[in-house]
């Protein structure tokens, strides 16, 4: 059988073993379709059967979250926890509180943290979790009861040298403290390192919150150095979402003198072409908890457009920061009309399959979210790193890590990409790396 048959009827086993899983099929095939050459060039990880071990989860957990709302009424939400692959260190990933989270969402980000934080060189192994539950409209105390049940039955498979969750949609730094303190109150242990994201009042740690939005910015300024020296200043930026990845990427690209002139919400986007007034987007989104339309009422100058696609708004650079599958291989034809030439993930997996080829096959230089998205997660192994030498670094040395970091993750991406003979093509890059990292490690501890 040649590489790329078994690669098809592992695909195949992966689409019958997870059946509706959608999401998760679409994250495996990407990976799939990058990773032949890896395999021809190293037998053993065929032999060990490497690729199918990294497709079944170690472990996958899921539970009844059972919690009272303000009114007495009793709700019955489903908690996850998928512990994916610890070759490379305790699971890590975040956890998501939306509607939309089912089994195959949840495998999805799993499988997809996993060579995410292979890439950032750090000791973690990938895992994710979450919830359908759906914050939106709910009160602190009616949270903060759903993250105390959810924890009650998480705490018993989490651990400082286990699994690690963080933050994702949904979950910010206001969940992580009531999560924090259900876990220290169960556990009657003050196991700073068991999540991250925490506050800087309890042992968090500096740019955490900033990092993916950050991230991915010094990505995007990479790449765009690696192109010919160019770089962020004086470009037009779109940024899709509004929420803790949006908000910290725009306010770095104005740093770096480009002009973020959009960002959304799933209710529309909101154009200002003076640039979004990040202070606005922050009090509205972090404070109020409000909907973008009142961005508009904030910065009379500013247009809401509602139930339309944001990449309508023309730009040089698109990043999307908001969710999965948002970015649909029309929105990639009106972006490349529209003149965009380098598009940066911020989210996870937030461009179709079709619109990625369209982005390929126009030239548009495309940076996959488990390689520009890494800073959050590098971020919060550098949050355990001072939890378990009981230190705290300042902001400042911390941006310049998380820099540092990001800069090596693109040119390691930069440089795969290049040793197979597809310069250029970072989803390549991240994917056969990535791969790599986790193989070595998985070959070396046997058949596990
Ligand atoms: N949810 C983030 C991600 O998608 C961060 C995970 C973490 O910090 O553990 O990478």
């Amino acid at each position: 059988m040649s590489v790329q048959e078994k690669l098809e009827s592992i695909f195949t086993s992966v689409v019958r073993r997870n059946p509706g899983e959608d999401e998760f099929h679409q994250a495996v095939r990407e990976v799939l379709d990058s990773v032949a050459p890896a395999l021809q060039k190293h037998p053993e990880y065929a032999e060990a059967k490497i690729i199918e071990r990294i497709c079944e989860p170690e472990r996958q957990i899921i539970f009844r979250v059972p919690w009272e709302d303000d009114r007495g009424e009793v709700h019955i939400n489903r908690g996850f926890r998928v512990e994916f692959n610890s070759a490379l260190g305790p699971y890590k990933g975040g956890l998501r509180f939306h509607p939309s989270v089912y089994l195959g969402i949840v495998k999805f980000l799993g499988f997809e943290q996993l060579f995410k934080n292979a890439l950032t060189g750090m000791p973690i192994g990938g895992g994710k979790g979450g919830s359908d539950f759906d914050p939106k409209g709910r009160s602190d105390r009616e949270v903060m009861r759903f993250c105390q049940s959810f924890m009650t039955e998480l705490y018993r498979h989490i651990g400082e040298y286990t699994d690690v969750p963080a933050g994702d949609i949904g979950v910010g730094g206001r969940e992580i403290g009531y999560l924090f303190g259900q876990y220290k109150r169960i556990t009657n242990r003050y196991e700073s390192g068991v999540l991250t994201g925490k506050g800087l009042s309890y042992g968090g740690a500096q740019v955490r919150r900033e990092a993916t939005g950050y991230g991915a910015v010094f990505f995007a300024e990479e790449m765009l150095r690696a192109d010919g020296g160019d770089s962020l200043d004086g470009k037009r930026v779109v940024v899709s979402g509004s929420g803790n990845v949006a908000i910290y990427a725009i306010e770095k690209v104005h740093q770096l003198g480009g002009t973020v002139v959009a960002c959304s919400d799933s209710s529309g986007f909101v154009h200002d072409d003076k640039g979004i007034n990040v202070e606005v987007l922050k009090h509205l989104k972090e404070v109020r908890r409000a909907r973008i339309n009142d961005y508009a009422d904030a910065v009379p100058h500013a247009t809401f457009v509602a139930g339309r696609p944001i990449w309508e708004v023309p730009c040089q650079v698109a990043l999307p920061c908001a969710t999965q599958n948002e970015l649909t291989a029309a929105d990639a034809g009106t972006l490349i009309a529209g003149g965009c030439t380098i598009v940066v993930e911020g989210a996870n997996m937030p461009t179709t399959p079709e619109a990625m080829r369209a982005f390929a096959e126009a030239g548009v230089r495309f940076a996959p979210g488990k390689a520009a998205n890494a800073g959050g997660v590098a971020a919060s192994a550098l949050e355990m790193q001072q939890n378990a030498s009981r230190d705290s670094w300042t902001f400042g040395h911390s941006e310049e890590k998380l820099r540092e970091i990001m800069q090596t993750i693109h040119a390691r991406c930069y440089a795969t990409a290049d040793e197979y003979g597809m310069p250029g093509n970072y989803v390549a890059g991240a994917n056969i790396e990535g791969f790599r990292l986790v193989a070595e490690a998985m070959l070396a501890h046997g058949l596990i």
